[in-house]
């Protein structure tokens, strides 16, 4: 029995109808410029919990970009009756639940929860499925961005590309990222979850060279290597649910929340050795010049010190990128140059540099 649905492909935003039914342990569906697709039902997860008479919106672990939207109430629930992890999916407060197995049982002894929230999220983190990636990484970034405006000029995204694939040179395992610069009075440069990486304006505006951009996102991209945003995430799902087993309250979504997103920013120092070790590899093996993320920090180590930034900004609660990646002075100082011998290329050409710089104008 078909059951009618929606299907949008992560490239565009356009609906296409689809007639979608249950074959075996695939689903299956096609319809408008839609040629048969076979997806499994063991990787499906659903976006919310499936409600009477809503449409149901389902994402697989193999395709993050795309949705399918089920709005036939009969094959949702025959679908939800077979496979129980569809009604609910993964969310932070599921994590949170199987996190609190191990916290709950271990609540009356803080000692030992302290020891897993800081031992079990790192390798968990590496553990967890496409879709928990890209959706809490989308919160996060909207969250962040609040009602900021995202700056995105053809040439400057080109830009970017550029610079991202000259990166990536050397580093063919490189995870995939995303750039999104965004109009934002403080400097700083973050990964969230899913590769998603947030530069703002004004961190643009203070580097000099492509180089000194380029080590902020080497280090970025260290971040997301390592899994340290999707490990902080868990460590703090982790955190609610040990309080609110201590206190019997429920807590409330992480996203919502900046000031908790600046608690999931904030990198420990063994975390940031890591993500400027992998940088430092990332521009050796690229022939990128180590010494402008150097330069950079120097500079704005001069400009802005450790100073909060503005109250009023969106960003206040988090922090510039010393608040976010702390021990930068000594981390400076262990930048290496480039090994003798390594001829540094530009980390992009002039015109494109240029037309990053105007991406905010
Ligand atoms: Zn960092």
């Amino acid at each position: 029995m078909a059951g009618e649905g929606i299907y949008f492909d992560g490239r565009s935003a356009k609906a296409r109808i689809v007639s979608v039914i249950e074959d075996g342990l695939m689903l299956s569906f096609q319809g408008e410029d839609t040629p048969q697709q076979r997806w499994s039902i063991k990787g499906l997860h659903p976006i919310d919990p499936p409600s009477p008479g809503q449409p149901y919106r389902l994402s697989h672990e193999d395709y993050p970009s795309q949705r399918l939207v089920i709005r036939d109430g009969e094959l949702v629930a025959r679908l939800v009756a077979r496979s129980p992890h569809l009604k609910g999916g993964y969310s932070l407060r599921d994590i949170g639940h199987l996190l609190g197995w191990t916290v709950g049982g271990l609540a009356a002894c803080a000692g030992l929860a302290y020891v897993a929230l800081t031992l079990l999220p790192q390798p968990l983190a590496a553990m967890m499925p496409a879709g928990w990636r890209e959706r809490t990484g989308l919160q996060m970034e909207t969250a962040m961005a609040g009602s900021s405006k995202r700056c995105a000029t053809p040439e400057g995204e080109h830009a970017i590309g550029t610079l991202l694939a000259n990166l990536a040179e050397g580093t063919p395992d490189m995870p995939p990222v995303s750039v999104h610069v965004y109009d934002i009075p403080v400097l700083n440069a973050f990964a969230v979850n899913g590769g998603r990486i947030i530069v703002t304006s004004k961190l643009i505006a203070q580097a000099d060279a492509p180089e000194e951009l380029a080590g902020v996102l080497a280090h970025e991209i260290g971040h997301v290597a390592h899994h340290h945003p999707e490990a902080q995430s868990l460590r703090l799902a982790g955190m609610e649910i040990l309080s609110s087993v201590i206190s019997g309250s429920n807590g409330g979504s992480f996203a919502s929340n900046v000031a908790l997103l600046a608690t999931v920013l904030r990198h420990s120092r063994a975390a940031e050795s890591e993500a400027d070790a992998y940088a430092e590899d990332m521009l050796t093996h690229a022939s990128i010049d180590t010494q402008g993320m150097k330069r950079f920090f120097e500079k704005v180590l001069k400009l802005e010190g450790g100073s909060k930034p503005e109250a009023n900004s969106t960003l206040a609660e988090i922090g510039n990128i010393f608040a976010t990646h702390p021990g930068t002075e000594e981390r400076i100082k262990q930048i290496k140059p480039l090994p003798p011998g390594v001829t540094p290329k530009p980390a992009m050409p002039d015109s494109e540099w240029r037309a990053l710089k105007k991406i905010c104008a």
